[in-house]
């Protein structure tokens, strides 16, 4: 449930709403926009129906939602959630924020030439996995905290935002000591303990769509996150699983409006594995932009002949600055940057 107060509730009215919902066993968030307040209802709502809620003063209207996620909708805030970063970074805001690096940390030399490279051509993020979910349990599972500490040296040599994802509720208090934004991954979407774990710590958090996971389910899975307290979210589109074999992934780019639409959270596109191989990786990063993310994350690897993990969707250098060049044309013509 939602209560829109009126343009002029006062804090005393707004407050005595909140004692209100909190004595009938539920939870208000509270939303001040630019041009009034709105309060979500947490819990369970028939508790609440029973009251006269637009008799309260101050209160203008009520409203019953129907989208099962409440806090993450538009009806409960309608501007788009913009949120600040180390180094001056805004995400959400008019500038697309690039999130850049290896898939996996490698080693420190490496990383600081990564680093270096993605710095210079404009990414304000650097990325890449310390605790890395493989499909096979004999693959490189990371450098675990040693990769953490190198990624914070090489981004605070650089001046970007490290963004690296955890995957055990047990290690969120770790990786929120180096990381600036945590990474929920594809396969943890619905590992509702880490969600929760992920909004009580208040970092801003990267969640990522699961292969197999509509957008109500990626929306619901956010509003774990917000349900604790936490706002800072950023959801992913990185490709769903389809009968497609020519690409790792496909990448939903409808998505992104609907995305937008049903939600304040800002977006990220993820072209690396939203298909999986080099070649289709600026078009779809273009397509993203177009589409009207608000953020696009691409692997990339000095030598991806030598890469540890997915070398074959890893960009070089030089493709790396040529998309970022063809992102920022496609910024500029929708009135946005990067
Ligand atoms: C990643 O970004 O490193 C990753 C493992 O992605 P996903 O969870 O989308 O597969
Ligand atoms: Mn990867």
């Amino acid at each position: 449930m939602i209560i829109v107060m009126r343009q002029n509730a006062t804090p005393d009215e707004i407050n005595h709403l909140c004692e209100k919902v909190k004595e009938m066993g539920l939870t208000p968030q509270v939303s001040r926009g630019v041009e009034r307040t709105v309060i979500g209802v947490i819990g369970e709502e028939d508790k609440i129906r029973i009251k006269p809620l637009e008799a309260f003063p101050g209160v203008e209207s009520v409203m019953e939602i129907l989208r099962p996620y409440k806090l993450a909708s538009r009806d409960f805030q309608a501007e788009p959630t913009e949120f600040e970063m180390p180094h001056g970074v805004k995400v959400g805001g008019k500038k697309i924020v690039v999130m850049a690096g290896p898939c996996t940390v490698e080693s420190r030399e490496s990383l600081l030439n990564t680093a270096a490279v993605v710095k210079k051509e404009g990414a304000s993020f650097l990325r890449g996995g310390a605790f890395k979910p493989r499909t096979s349990p004999y693959s490189f599972q990371g450098l675990g905290e040693e990769g953490l500490k190198y990624l914070r040296e090489a981004a605070d040599q650089y001046h970007l935002c490290v963004v690296t994802e955890v995957m055990d509720t047990r290690m969120v208090e770790m990786v929120a000591k180096y990381a600036d934004m945590l990474q929920v991954g594809a396969r943890n979407m619905q590992n509702y303990d880490l969600l929760k774990e992920c909004g009580i710590s208040k970092k801003p958090i990267l969640l990522k769509r699961g292969m197999s996971a509509t957008i109500k389910e990626l929306l619901l899975s956010a509003e774990y996150i917000l349900s604790k307290g936490n706002f800072k979210v950023m959801v992913c589109e990185r490709g769903i699983r389809t009968f497609e074999t020519a690409t790792r992934n496909t990448l939903d780019i409808n998505a992104v409006p609907v995305i937008k639409k049903e939600t304040h959270l800002p977006v990220l596109v993820d072209p690396s594995h939203g298909t999986g191989k080099w070649e289709y990786v600026t078009a779809i990063a273009r397509a993203g932009v177009a589409a009207g993310c608000d953020g696009i994350m691409v692997e990339v690897h000095l030598n991806p002949e030598d890469a540890v993990s997915d070398g074959e969707q890893s960009l070089i250098p030089r493709q790396f600055e040529s998309m970022m060049g063809q992102l920022k044309a496609i910024a500029h013509a929708i009135g946005r940057e990067v």
